[in-house]
């Protein structure tokens, strides 16, 4: 067996039964990705918009690509029909867009809210009590062409166990104060957290979509 089946078969034994996993793919070529899907998986991760097309458009038509990279509204329309699950809305802007590109191409696309809980500036999402703020106020039912499936967060990128221990904690409780004012969507149900070096940490604190990159893959090449 190769390098990537054997991490891959690793990373599928760690997980439980219930818990999804994306295979983060990006940076990394075409033949990579096809060695993963020959054993068996189908989702796959991209942070870039134009590097989700140009592999999607090569690939087996049966692979879920989820974008998981900041997404700039420019590139919304190029990569909607090729995606199954973005997880990285971070803006009302961008859920109105979507909305509206959606509608334009009379698909319903699937949508993750990304929070912020993270001790750095860079990252981006809302923060909790603004997604508490939004999901009350009513405008997220209104988008008829998105479906609201859950919400995506990262722990702050440390080696402090307690930490990222702390950040989980707080991105599970916003998962759930957000499921309890969403009451009537019944779609909202993922958690999306985890990744290489914490995805077991944050299976304990109620994730059930990991996505793993490089204990797959490899280290990156930027
Ligand atoms: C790159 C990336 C991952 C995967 O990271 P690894 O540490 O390689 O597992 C997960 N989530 C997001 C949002 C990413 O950008």
């Amino acid at each position: 067996m190769s390098k990537i089946s054997n991490n891959l078969h690793s990373c599928i034994d760690a997980i439980p039964v219930g818990v999804k996993l994306v295979a983060v793919s990006k940076f990394h070529p075409i033949e990579s990705i096809l060695e993963a899907y020959n054993e068996g998986q189908r989702i796959f991760g991209e942070s870039r918009a134009n590097e989700l097309i140009s592999k999607a458009k090569i690939l087996p038509k049966d692979i879920q690509w989820h974008f998981i990279g900041h997404l700039q509204t420019n590139k919304v329309r190029s990569i909607l029909p090729y995606t199954t699950l973005i997880h990285s809305v971070d803006s009302e802007r961008l859920i109105t867009l979507i909305d509206q590109e959606a509608k334009r191409i009379d698909q319903i696309t699937n949508i993750l809210l990304q929070v912020h809980v993270a001790q750095e500036d860079t990252k981006y999402g809302f923060l909790p009590d603004e997604l508490t703020t939004l999901a009350r106020s009513g405008t997220l039912e209104n988008k008829k062409n998105i479906r609201i499936c859950g919400i995506m967060g990262m722990a702050t990128n440390t080696d402090d166990q307690e930490r990222i221990k702390s950040d989980f904690i707080a991105i599970k409780e916003t998962f759930d104060q957000v499921k309890t004012l969403l009451v009537k969507n019944t779609d909202f149900c993922i958690l999306s957290m985890g990744m290489s070096d914490d995805y077991p940490l944050a299976i304990k604190h109620g994730s059930n979509m990991v996505r793993i990159g490089s204990s797959i893959f490899g280290n990156r090449e930027y």
